[in-house]
């Protein structure tokens, strides 16, 4: 079977590993990659704005970050740098379009049309393939949403895609939009350098102490010249309003035929999340949120290329459909809104080992759970000092080696 993988990031670099130990079934991937190197995301990069080529600058990595999930729960994806070596990976190469294409012989069989384009040497060409798994990240196109008067600001505005560093906001007021993982961990960085941070938005008061110049506030209403006002009135003067809005899905290199849907943040027909289930081989890797991501990944690649192999059975479409829009009642009545579809927190537990079993594959380490979960706790209790937090782990050997 030939494998063609979008994408050399983390889920990129576990799709080609899975896929090398099973020669039996699996040729060596093709991995197109249109960065110099692997890595994706955590590749930083001072530039912002167009990038290598004129292409958008991909990453969304900011000078200082550091993982807010415990270092044993992420892959080595930098020390593998065999990869970097190997032929099957191709660099400065950028997917445009990948197409399904009904096999003569039984007119109903797919394979999949993947065009690329040589970034060096402007050159396309044109393969075969009998599978697709999509793993081009989903850090890349900000969502911003309209605020009235945000033509008439006369601060700087950019979306956290575009932060970098806190210097240049020395001595500055700095609205930051969302408290989720970037306008939190950038709120704290900024609050070294800035006069004063404004976290604004629309959930519970953050339990942890905040350091003294960070204050929180309520959704953002509108803008004026130089001043911010919030739901309920209340305003501040601003220098600079940071989106920390979080990001939309894209996959601009599907062709119509493919039928893939976006809407609300939501991208379906999906079968668990990854398997497009009009084309059970084209796969897509990584779109649930608020997830431990690598050992997602490892799970979502281990039950894909069991799909793959036959060794897995899909149910019929019928029966796909019905367990999807069950998943989707069953969050909103828990009040999940629908553009939180893809959003798994605490279900993921139960979502890798379901996989897993489908695929009759080892289950993940539970200290991997345990982890996860501690963090969270210490997290929420404690943002100015858990990253310094340490543990002691025992259990994950055997995961790490296969
Ligand atoms: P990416 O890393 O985005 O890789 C996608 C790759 O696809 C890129 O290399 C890109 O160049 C390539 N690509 C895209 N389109 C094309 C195309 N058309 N043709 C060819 N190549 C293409 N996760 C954690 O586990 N811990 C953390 O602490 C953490 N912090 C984060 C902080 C920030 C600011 C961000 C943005 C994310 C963070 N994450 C964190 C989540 C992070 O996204 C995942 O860890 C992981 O890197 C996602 O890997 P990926 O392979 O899905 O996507």
């Amino acid at each position: 079977m030939r494998v063609a993988v979008i994408g050399a990031g983390a889920a990129g670099l576990c799709t080609a590993r899975h896929i090398l130990s099973r020669p039996e079934t699996f040729h060596p991937p093709c991995v197109y990659e249109l960065a110099q190197t692997v890595g994706g995301t955590w590749v930083f990069t001072e530039r912002t704005g167009i990038g290598d080529h004129g292409l958008p600058v991909f990453s969304s990595m900011y000078k200082n970050m550091r993982t807010n999930l415990p270092k044993e729960i992420m892959f080595r994806m930098f020390c593998a740098d065999h990869f970097v070596r190997c032929y099957f990976l191709q660099f400065e190469t950028f997917v445009e379009l990948v197409k399904p294409v009904m096999k003569e012989k039984t007119g109903s069989e797919v394979t999949w049309e993947v065009t690329t384009l040589d970034l060096r040497k402007q050159h396309r060409t044109t393969e075969r393939f009998d599978s697709v798994i999509v793993c081009n990240g989903h850090y890349f196109q900000p969502h911003v949403p309209h605020i009235p008067g945000i033509e008439i600001f006369q601060g700087r505005v950019l979306h956290s895609h575009d932060y970098r560093r806190p210097e240049p906001f020395a001595g500055q007021n700095v609205v930051l939009l969302g408290a989720s993982n970037s306008g939190l961990d950038i709120s704290l960085e900024l609050s070294k350098t800035a006069r004063f941070v404004t976290l604004s938005h629309h959930g519970l008061p953050i339990p942890s102490p905040l350091p003294c110049n960070v204050h929180e506030a309520r959704v953002l209403k509108r803008m004026m010249q130089k001043t911010v006002i919030f739901e309920d009135e209340s305003s501040v003067p601003a220098d600079a309003v940071i989106f920390c809005t979080g990001y939309e899905y894209r996959f601009p290199f599907l062709s119509p035929d493919v039928k893939l849907c976006v809407h609300d943040r939501r991208v379906s027909p999906l079968y668990k999340h990854l398997v497009h289930m009009t084309f059970p081989s084209l796969i897509f890797i990584g779109i649930c949120q608020k997830i431990c991501p690598f050992p997602h990944f490892d799970v979502q690649v281990r039950f894909a290329l069991a799909v793959l192999a036959n060794r897995v059975q899909l149910p019929s479409r019928k029966e796909m459909e019905a367990e999807t829009i069950e998943e989707f009642e069953e969050k909103r009545a828990y009040g999940v809104p629908n553009r939180h579809f893809h959003v798994m927190e605490e279900r993921q537990w139960s979502y890798h080992a379901s996989l897993l079993s489908l695929a009759g594959e080892t289950p993940l380490p539970p200290v991997l759970e345990q982890l996860f979960q501690a963090t969270k706790l210490l997290r929420k209790n404690d943002l100015l000092g858990y990253k310094n937090c340490s543990f002691r782990i025992t259990g994950l050997d055997t995961w790490e080696k296969n």
